[in-house]
């Protein structure tokens, strides 16, 4: 709770209250799991992280002011790590071409997710003036406005509610395996599900959070993307 108190109050006034994957330490408080990975300021030590990750990595914009981080070409999937040094410079020039005076936080070097084996949900939420913190489980992904495959609940949600939550959308049946493809380890995104629910209940000056993509596999989820807005 502390940590995330404190990660809470760092927002500054310049990014509207905002903030992005540099907050996801939030995950690891309430034991919502993600990949490998850390924010680095320098490319000698976006290189180092990789190599400690694996061959190839991805690499994101870490800025306040940069929340849709692809929209800018501010995400590289698959970079090998003899790759990464180079990809470092080319992300924070891209972000300076895209706003001169935009905050960059440095560059997030992240383990690489199978997503052929996965699929991309989305866990957000947002505060009703009238109801409170809902919590929102859908299909995910840089498509996600377009899709609107959506369903929401009061927050927190229990295992039932939860589950239901899962069944609830039309890409339902793509979670329990369609097609030939393997079933997704459901009772991982049901737990997360739950864990995002009683993060934004337990604290309520978070009124707007999105976790998109939560990639859900066979093997478990992973949560590789955040934002979320204080007030
Ligand atoms: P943004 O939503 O700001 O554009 P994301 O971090 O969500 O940035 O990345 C955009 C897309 O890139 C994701 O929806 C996903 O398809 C892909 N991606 C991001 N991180 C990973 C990862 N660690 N492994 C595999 N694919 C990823
Ligand atoms: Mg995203």
């Amino acid at each position: 709770r502390e940590r995330v108190r404190e990660i809470l109050s760092s927002v500054t006034e310049r990014s509207d209250n905002r903030l992005g994957v540099e907050a996801m330490g939030i995950f690891d408080a309430y034991g919502i799991p993600t990949p490998e990975g850390a924010v680095v300021d320098d490319p000698a030590e976006a290189e180092r992280v990789a190599e400690g990750i694996g061959e190839e990595v991805v690499m994101k914009i870490v800025s306040p002011d940069i929340l849709h981080k692809s929209d800018i070409g501010g995400v590289k999937v698959g970079v090998p790590v003899a790759e990464v040094a180079d990809a470092y410079e080319d992300l924070v020039s891209r972000a300076r071409n895209y706003q001169p005076d935009a905050t960059i936080l440095g560059v997030q070097v992240q383990e690489m997710i199978d997503l052929d084996e996965g699929v991309e949900t989305i866990v957000g939420s947002h505060t009703d003036p009238q109801f409170g913190p809902l919590v929102m489980f859908g299909l995910g992904g840089v498509f996600v406005e377009i899709m609107e495959d959506t369903t929401f609940r009061l927050a927190p949600v229990g295992h039932d509610e939860a589950v239901e939550m899962t069944e609830d959308i039309d890409a339902a049946p793509l979670l329990r395996g369609a097609r030939g493809r393997e079933a997704v380890d459901l009772d991982a995104v049901v737990d997360a599900v739950r864990r995002v629910s009683q993060l934004v209940a337990d604290f309520p000056s978070i009124v707007e959070l999105d976790v998109n993509p939560l990639v859900a596999t066979p093997d478990g989820v992973r949560a590789v993307d955040l934002r979320l807005t204080v007030d």
